[in-house]
């Protein structure tokens, strides 16, 4: 097969649903290379090997050893599969190096929330080892046209093959959040193996550190981020964190796609974590659902009253707070609030002091639960996001799809993927949520009051639902922009 019909990506991620997931880049881990291998794209993960990995994968065999690289300990790889579901699973390589991977707690931060203080060497391996697997250096016979590097944990595969003399593949870092930059003392580029000519602004420097993802913006040959509007916002000052110059002297190499959904993990017809399946069609049965929530979250078990839900980290990205600042009206409008999220301590604090003021009105679970985040997203009337910046966001196209209006402060993916209520959209046929802007408790607040009016009128309210409801968010129509990309690379 020629590389034109059938590409082989190396898709390098540090994180990849259902094994290890702290965010979207997990779940875009598995649905993308899923969606490209149905697309005649040859698309194979490299992993870290947490325990969580490493007991997760099916059918591993040692392809390779790695010696002293640099400073890195010595490694295996391995050769896998990740299974998604009966019928489908997707070839992996994991890096099988335990002192820098088995370990109890996150990926990327101990039990205690505090960074691994070894990560620039645990994620400078798998951008060494996905740069070696890239190139002409590669024990594998399988060799990758493409490098497809994700966030900043591999952000340094661009800046290993850019040394590399050899032959080596083409290279696309996607930005999943630019928040997260990878940046370490100066000392980084001689312990990672880098020659020390990189550590300039022409390369690896950022405001005199060691930058990852700098790094990999750098030496990309092409960038894509998770939404066209976030393309755009990380070129201006307001969203660049520190990056925006970079990137928009790179413009003509980036490239916004939005991220689909996994349309068979989030189907409200058949989601086995509801208590009942429901479509466009039979809409009232998702009343059921709301029935259950109330019930299992300790709220005042209303029909009729407005139950608004959260699911989300708890920090300052997502804007959460704003509810706790509005917390006191909304119960007076009334409505209820359901919680479910974790992160930083003191959110999480004030959401729980929250329920102790108003029981029976808001409910919280701190902690991280796939199966209740389904039935918010069924039970709830709207889903809130007021996140403060948004690379592209999930929550508002799974509740979209279940018929749960998203009320979404008008920024990144969220812009892009909600079309705001008002007379026009709605005769047209597009309104599926409600946009609020600025950012502010205020605004925030009235939109809110806004959706409730349009709650309470039942015809419109079903319109708005089934108009979400209606949306393709699959991922078939973005896997096929990503392939572009790689194909316009390889020509
Ligand atoms: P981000 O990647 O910035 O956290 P996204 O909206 O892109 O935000 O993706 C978040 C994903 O993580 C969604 O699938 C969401 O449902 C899930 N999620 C976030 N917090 C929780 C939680 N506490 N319990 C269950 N799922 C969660």
């Amino acid at each position: 097969m020629s590389a034109l019909q059938e590409p082989r990506i190396l898709f390098i991620t540090s994180e990849v649903y259902p094994l290890c997931k702290t965010g979207g880049l997990g779940d875009v881990s598995a649905a993308l290379p899923a969606a490209l291998r149905l697309q005649q794209t040859d698309t194979r993960l490299l992993l870290p090997g947490y325990p969580q990995v490493l007991a997760g994968v099916k059918y591993k065999s040692k392809v390779a050893e790695f010696g002293q690289l640099a400073h890195y300990p010595p490694s295996f790889l391995l050769s896998a599969r990740l299974s998604l579901s009966k019928a489908e699973n997707i070839p992996v390589f994991v890096i099988d190096c335990p002192g820098l991977f088995q370990r109890e707690g996150g990926p990327y931060m101990d039990a205690l929330g505090r960074d691994w203080p070894d990560n620039a060497l645990r994620f400078g391996l798998l951008s060494k080892i996905g740069a070696i697997l890239a190139s002409d250096a590669s024990p594998l016979a399988w060799r990758p046209h493409i490098a497809h590097c994700n966030d900043w944990q591999s952000g340094l595969t661009p800046a290993y093959l850019h040394y590399h003399r050899g032959k080596k593949a083409a290279t696309l870092v996607t930005i999943h959040n630019l928040a997260y930059q990878g940046v370490f003392p100066p000392g980084t580029v001689v312990q990672l193996g880098l020659p020390a000519e990189s550590f300039n602004m022409h390369g690896v420097e950022y405001y005199g550190n060691f930058s990852f993802l700098k790094a990999g913006l750098y030496y990309a040959d092409h960038i894509t981020t998770v939404s066209p509007n976030y393309a755009e916002e990380i070129q201006t000052d307001n969203l660049g964190f520190g990056l925006q110059g970079l990137l928009a002297a790179r413009k003509q190499h980036l490239t916004g796609i939005i991220n689909g959904i996994d349309t068979r993990e989030w189907n409200p017809a058949t989601d086995r974590h509801l208590v009942k399946n429901y479509n466009n069609l039979n809409l009232p049965d998702k009343a059921a659902n709301k029935h259950a929530l109330q019930q299992q979250m300790g709220l005042a078990p209303d029909p009729d009253i407005p139950l608004l839900g959260v699911v989300s980290r708890l920090n300052h990205q997502k804007g959460t707070d704003l509810l706790i600042q509005i917390a006191p009206q909304l119960v007076k409008l009334p409505a209820q609030l359901v919680v479910l999220g974790s992160d930083q301590a003191e959110l999480e604090h004030q959401f729980s002091t929250l329920v102790q003021t108003y029981p029976g009105s808001i409910a919280v679970r701190i902690g991280f639960d796939e199966g209740l985040s389904h039935l918010i997203e069924a039970g709830v009337d709207c889903f809130l996001m007021p996140s403060r910046f948004e690379p592209c966001g999930l929550n508002q196209m799974y509740s979209q799809r279940y018929g749960t209006p998203p009320i979404v402060h008008a920024t990144g993916g969220l812009l892009d993927t909600v079309v705001d209520y008002n007379p026009s959209t709605l005769a047209d046929g597009t309104a599926s949520g409600f946009l609020f802007y600025p950012m502010q408790a205020d605004t925030l607040l009235h939109t809110i009051q806004q959706a409730i009016r349009a709650y309470h009128n039942k015809k419109n309210w079903q319109r708005l639902q089934k108009n979400g409801m209606a949306k393709d968010f699959g991922w078939p129509a973005s896997a096929a922009t990503y392939r572009q990309i790689y194909l316009s690379l390889l020509s």
